[in-house]
């Protein structure tokens, strides 16, 4: 069974209604790039007001989110087995804990774009291994797109895909386990 198990947040434990094509209209982003590593690029004064306006911009976001079916009663679950439970995202630290917050979630270990290089750089995995001094076979990623996956792979962890009840239309996508839904997760920590 995992020791550990890391989610990414956003479309994996939360609904949270981001729109990333109007937030790259808002903040003047080419539809197609990907928004924190064009504004990493930009002139310094410039990145600090856009990355000040996309923070705003979740934070909304985050006040209107919702948690996908199963998920606080599958944190319980992990936790009483004790399995550490951590969120890796590129969302900021102070949307992380507005969640947690409001949601009442029990989370060991939070790893943001505030704490280092983002996804899809695996880089973040190694805090949570050397944190909770696991071996990558021993860490589970759960999360909802190709470059989880990806990102998991690289670190060398066990991924999962969370389809929120859809099928797999990645082929190139091997995760070592598919999740429907919460409900649907046991099959992952027997
Ligand atoms: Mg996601």
């Amino acid at each position: 069974m995992y020791k550990g198990i890391v989610f990414d947040l956003d479309g994996t434990l939360v609904d949270s209604k981001l729109c990333f094509r109007t937030i790259r209209k808002q903040l003047g982003i080419p539809e197609g790039q990907w928004i924190l590593e064009y504004l990493d690029q930009l002139p310094r004064q410039e990145k600090a007001a856009k990355l000040a306006e996309l923070e705003q911009i979740e934070l909304q976001a985050a006040r209107n989110s919702d948690l996908y079916a199963g998920v606080l009663p599958l944190l319980e679950e992990l936790r009483s087995k004790r399995i550490k439970l951590g969120i890796f995202t590129r969302n900021c630290s102070s949307v992380v804990r507005q969640i947690t917050g409001k949601f009442k979630m029990k989370i060991d270990l939070v790893v943001t774009r505030d704490d280092g290089p983002p996804k899809p750089n695996p880089a973040g995995f190694k805090k949570f291994l050397e944190t909770w001094n696991l071996m990558g076979h021993e860490l589970l990623f759960v999360g909802d797109v190709y470059h989880d996956i990806d990102c998991g792979k690289q670190a060398g962890v066990k991924t999962a895909l969370f389809t929120n009840g859809n099928s797999i239309t990645n082929s190139n996508l091997k995760p070592d386990h598919q999740i429907l839904g919460y409900d649907d997760f046991h099959h992952c920590i027997k």
